[in-house]
């Protein structure tokens, strides 16, 4: 990164202090003098910074820890009451709002059942209500908080905040949803996929605090994956990045919803786990599956897994084949990537070590020798509040961490 001008320097200086705020958020806590050892700048540089980010509120001195010469130094910590952020779950089938503090911690939380046969202006409409509420409820005075973030099922033009498409809802077909959103609100907002907001939430909040090159994939009615690499989240050339339900991955004769066949969808989604249990039953009409669901139209991904930790012999073969095609296919990813960490998240992933297991199992025989000894593949540990928390995240990302090369 070359400096050009003098707008250059403010922005290396910001980059700093961001950078700063980082080293203190990712140690817990952290001495002015282990800021200095890990970012390596100036002694100056960094007690200046640290200077700024206690006066502005977001840094604040904690207790003292005795070095070796029983001398004591003062340690830094975030402010969790440095600013509120509101996360948005656009979901399918809920729109889930909350307000979190500085640190990603819900403060109140609000989910609602919605309908995406209603449109997007109608969902536009209700999400606003739900978002006053959630504020009201909170007690959190309007001027504390940062900024909306919005998690979204698609494919998200993020620079623009445009919904392009999102196959799974309604109607959405480039939908200028955060210019809709900026004339209701006064603070920043920033839109973007699900899948990514959920990898945010794992990094800021998560099993992946640190990790600089991680892969999340997430697993529900469809499949799609999120990246970090080299620290920085990876959205491709057109919002589209991740489109790895749309991988092709072993030959078959079911249609998937992009109109193909093959894909990772079709073998490893929720539908494709009822898919695989109604088509197993047709032998078996003793099967614990149908016993739990009633009658086969009521099958659900998760009768199937219930089922299966009943030791239902159907049901476990559906989960042995769903993470047979699962470790295959991250196994692709992890010879092609060489992440340090694949968190598996989702509905489907609720499914644990019934899943992973046979996954982890097909990816051994799958990826090559060098990058599965570099990998840890997790499920992940949010609860179903990683995409609302993640939505938070990003407002967090978009304005405190250090800037993106694309930004300058
Ligand atoms: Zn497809």
């Amino acid at each position: 990164m070359a400096i050009k001008s003098k707008a250059d320097l403010t922005y290396i200086r910001e980059i700093n202090k961001a950078e700063i705020l980082k080293v203190i958020r990712e140690n817990e806590q952290a001495s002015r003098s282990k800021i200095f050892k890990i970012t390596g700048l100036g002694w100056a540089t960094v007690t200046k910074f640290v200077g700024e980010l206690i006066k502005e509120g977001l840094v604040m001195e904690v207790g003292k820890e005795g070095n070796f010469r029983g001398r004591k130094t003062v340690l830094l910590e975030v402010n969790p009451k440095a600013g509120y952020f509101i996360g948005v779950d656009l979901g399918i089938n809920n729109i889930t709002v909350a307000v979190t503090d500085f640190e990603g911690r819900i403060i109140t939380r609000l989910k609602n059942r919605t309908r995406r046969e209603i449109g997007p202006r109608e969902i536009f409409r209700k999400t606003v209500k739900y978002i006053k509420d959630t504020i009201d409820s909170s007690g959190i005075d309007v001027s504390r908080i940062k900024g909306i973030g919005v998690a979204i099922p698609g494919i998200i033009d993020f620079r623009n905040g445009v919904v392009v498409e999102a196959p799974n809802l309604k109607g959405w077909k480039n939908v200028p949803i955060r210019e809709w959103f900026e004339k209701k609100f006064q603070f920043p907002v920033f839109i973007d996929r699900n899948a990514r907001a959920m990898l945010i939430a794992e990094r800021w909040f998560g099993a992946a605090r640190g990790v600089d090159n991680l892969i999340y994939i997430n697993l529900g009615m469809g499949v799609s994956a999120a990246f970090i690499f080299n620290g920085q989240i990876f959205r491709g050339e057109s919002g589209s990045v991740g489109e790895f339900g749309h991988t092709f991955i072993a030959e078959s004769d079911v249609v998937c919803a992009c109109g193909r066949k093959g894909c990772v969808e079709t073998f490893v989604s929720g539908p494709a786990i009822v898919r695989q249990a109604v088509e197993s039953l047709n032998d078996a009409a003793d099967s614990e599956i149908l016993k739990l669901a009633g009658n086969k139209e009521d099958i659900t991904a998760e009768t199937v897994f219930l089922a299966a930790r009943k030791g239902d012999a159907k049901a476990l073969e559906v989960f042995r084949n769903t993470g047979k095609h699962l470790g295959v296919a991250i196994g692709n990813m992890v010879n092609l990537l060489n992440p340090d960490m694949v968190i598996v998240g989702g509905g489907v992933a609720r499914a644990g070590g019934l899943l992973l297991d046979n996954a982890k199992e097909s990816l051994d025989k799958r990826a090559m020798e060098v990058p599965r000894k570099a990998v840890k593949i997790l499920t992940t540990q949010l609860s179903e509040d990683g995409g609302v928390i993640g939505a938070a995240g990003l407002v967090f990302h978009e304005l405190y961490e250090p800037p993106t090369i694309e930004k300058q």
